[in-house]
């Protein structure tokens, strides 16, 4: 964004909504390791922030996300109180900066020749901190805040690169980086996908996600190595130089990255960042960029630190990756609710650390707008980092654009495009095999009854065998039924079937959500299960019932109202009320009325995440919607909140922090 003209109260305004959404992003990359924007996006947004903190100082509280180590901890795994601090790391994304970076150190030391430097990779994974009592690994933590980390020892452990025992009997505090090989990530990804297990964005997030475990030997059972890259080091012979300290490491048996060099002055720091941009594809590890380091310790406990990171370190981050390929094909995907959406098919090429053979190509509005047809070169770019995307063809080539289809490419059936939509849908839903599998996919997918154990593998064969027609079919499965099925030992049989008892009692929200309702997702489901007390209070609600709940509009009304009007659906909801499908009344346990018919709004960071208050506040009869609106009782304030407080204050609507909730809740008025 353009902050040049900013007015004092719009910079107010956008420095509020910056430190929102980085809190916001924050939390779903540090805390749940599900990024929802690329690094690219984020970088961009915190260094908005920094250059608008710097333009109006009145403005950078101590708290902001500039003046913090990102991390969190993750309340089910036991915080650890770090011994010495950890930090991050200032970066850029051009040269400029780091020459710049250069002349502020070296001003520091104005008379002396240019400084010792030493690059290394940035490796992107999960910066971890083992502490050695006597040359045993005692303590092994995540950064977290950079004071308080998850203690995770146990799961460490299991980490390649990581020694139990040194060779010698020293304490040390060693720092580095836990990362999954591209290669493990690739392949761990599409057992998930198999077994309906959570696909990981990256590696960096798989990394992570593996080793954030409760259950260390789930964290055995993923291929996590270690790069040592720090140490606090005190003892006899302590090393003086960052280089010298590399190779301590490297002879107590920890694995260090050979890549790291020693150079003198900034250019040659660039040079190796050039280097690295396009050759770090033949890694089998993920990079987001490069690190430069004061080599004398020294100097480097002469520059200090800032409260976020070392003066005496910056880094480099590489600029998101987009490659030209050629698209060979469009594969026509149906999704659960029917929708025909093209999936480009690509010559495999690698980006940003994977190889990329499939984008996305949105819709066929968009086929029409990037003008692109098979043959086309086209640039593909990792969007959130999950699924790439193409972003536009050789301007040159000209193969026409590729046509929307008129038949259903599973069923053949015609295509319909329903008013005011963007996608082409197939209107089989009896008999669409792809779709009939698609809903029994998101059926027994995590976010919706989260049945474990069942994948895209085993509903083709349970379909193919005649053994389900539509989801409800899944309760009537037997051991016989399921051992008739190559691959399935009584062993994975019982288990599937246990898993599948256990999941005939869902929230009324994960029940709704696995209906597969056209545009009813998790959200929507939540705020339908939040207003309506029960199943047949669903059932028999009106579109002026639903268009009341405030988040729910005439389409999605109108999509719930059709959808448990359909003669099928309603064959379908009465064979699983049979089979002993039950959700509970409400999406969360009732506690009690005290926050009965009042809307809350939640807004900044509080002490647990967002979802733990928004199940307090339902189990106390209340609701809460995502926007602040006249009806809106109370908003909920955490630190840094955004522009929903703003909205509150403009609006009138009463605000409330933490204590003030805890103290409604528990003394039972308002
Ligand atoms: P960072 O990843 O930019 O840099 C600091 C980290 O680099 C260190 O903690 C360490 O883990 C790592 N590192 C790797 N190799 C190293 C080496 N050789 N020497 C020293 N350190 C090395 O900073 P951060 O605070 O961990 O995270 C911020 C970054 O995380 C952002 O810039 C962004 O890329 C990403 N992020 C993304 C989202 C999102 O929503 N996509 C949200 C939050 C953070």
């Amino acid at each position: 964004m353009d902050n040049n003209n900013l007015t004092f109260f719009d910079a107010k305004v956008r420095i509020d909504d910056l430190k929102a959404q980085i809190v916001h992003h924050n939390e779903a990359y540090y805390k749940n390791d599900a990024p929802e924007i690329s690094d690219f996006e984020y970088d961009e947004l915190f260094r908005e922030l920094v250059r608008l903190e710097a333009q109006f100082p009145e403005f950078a509280t101590a708290d902001s996300p500039t003046k913090k180590v990102g991390g969190g901890v993750n309340k089910s795994l036991k915080e650890l109180k770090h011994k010495y601090r950890l930090y991050s790391l200032d970066n850029s994304n051009n040269y400029e900066d780091l020459r710049k970076w250069y002349s502020r150190t070296k001003k520091e030391y104005e008379n002396e020749p240019d400084l010792e430097l030493v690059t290394e990779l940035k490796i992107d994974g999960l910066a971890c901190a083992l502490s050695y009592e006597k040359g045993i690994l005692t303590l092994g933590a995540t950064r977290g805040d950079g004071v308080v980390g998850e203690n995770i020892t146990e799961n460490l452990k299991n980490v390649k690169g990581i020694p139990h025992k040194l060779p010698e009997p020293i304490d040390i505090e060693v720092r580095g980086e836990v990362y999954m090989p591209v290669s493990s990530f690739e392949r761990l990804n599409s057992e998930q996908e198999e077994t309906g297990g959570k696909v990981f964005a990256n590696p960096r997030n798989a990394a992570a996600g593996s080793l954030r475990q409760l259950d260390a030997s789930i964290t055995a059972k993923r291929d996590l190595h270690f790069f040592a890259y720090a140490a606090i080091y005190n003892g006899e012979n302590a090393p003086k130089t960052h280089f010298e300290l590399l190779a301590l490491l490297k002879r107590l048996g920890f694995n260090t990255n050979e890549n790291s060099v020693l150079v003198r002055g900034i250019e040659p720091v660039i040079q190796a960042c050039e280097n690295w941009r396009e050759k770090r594809f033949n890694l089998d590890y993920a990079t987001d960029g490069m690190v430069v380091k004061v080599n004398e310790i020294s100097k480097q406990n002469e520059l200090g630190f800032t409260a976020r990171a070392p003066k005496w370190a910056t880094a480099f981050k590489f600029p998101p990756e987009e490659v030209w390929t050629k698209l060979l094909d469009v594969e026509l995907s149906v999704g659960k609710t029917g929708a025909v959406t093209p999936v480009a098919i690509l010559t495999p090429v690698r980006l940003a650390g994977t190889t990329v053979k499939r984008a996305s190509l949105h819709n066929f509005d968009e086929i029409e707008r990037l003008k692109v047809n098979i043959g086309n070169s086209v640039l593909i770019k990792k969007a959130a980092e999950i699924i790439p995307k193409v972003i536009k063809k050789k301007e040159e080539e000209d193969f026409g654009v590729y046509l929307a289809p008129k038949y259903c490419p599973c069923c053949n059936s015609e295509l319909i495009k329903p008013e005011g939509e963007i996608n082409l849908y197939c209107p089989n839903k009896k008999g669409c095999s792809a779709q009939i599998k698609g809903k029994i996919e998101y059926w027994a997918s995590k976010e919706a009854m989260d049945i474990d154990g069942i994948g895209g593998a085993l509903i083709d064969q349970l379909y193919q065998n005649g053994l389900v027609e539509d989801y409800s079919d899944l309760y009537k499965l037997t051991k016989e039924d399921l051992m008739s099925l190559e691959l399935i030992q009584e062993k994975s049989a019982n288990n599937l079937l246990s898993e599948i008892e256990k999941s005939k009692t869902p929230t009324m929200t994960k029940f709704l959500t696995a209906l597969s309702i056209k545009h009813v997702g998790k959200e929507t489901a939540d705020l339908i299960a939040q207003n309506f007390g029960s199943l047949e209070a669903v059932l028999s609600a009106t579109k002026e019932d639903l268009t009341k709940i405030d988040g729910i509009g005439e389409i999605v009304a109108n999509a719930v109202v059709e959808f448990f009007k359909d003669e099928e659906n309603k064959q379908i909801l009465e064979k699983l009320k049979n089979f002993g499908v039950n959700p509970l009344g409400s999406s969360v346990e009732k506690v009690s009325d005290v926050l009965s018919g009042k809307t809350i709004v939640i807004t900044g960071t509080l002490s647990q995440p967002r979802n733990y208050f928004e199940d307090i506040i339902k189990s106390h009869g209340g609701k809460t919607s995502g926007s602040v609106s006249k009806k809106t009782s109370y908003v909920l304030s955490g630190e840094n909140p955004g522009s929903k407080f703003d909205k509150a204050r403009e609006l009138g609507v009463i605000i409330i922090d933490e204590n003030e909730f805890n103290k409604i809740i528990s003394d039972g008025n308002i």
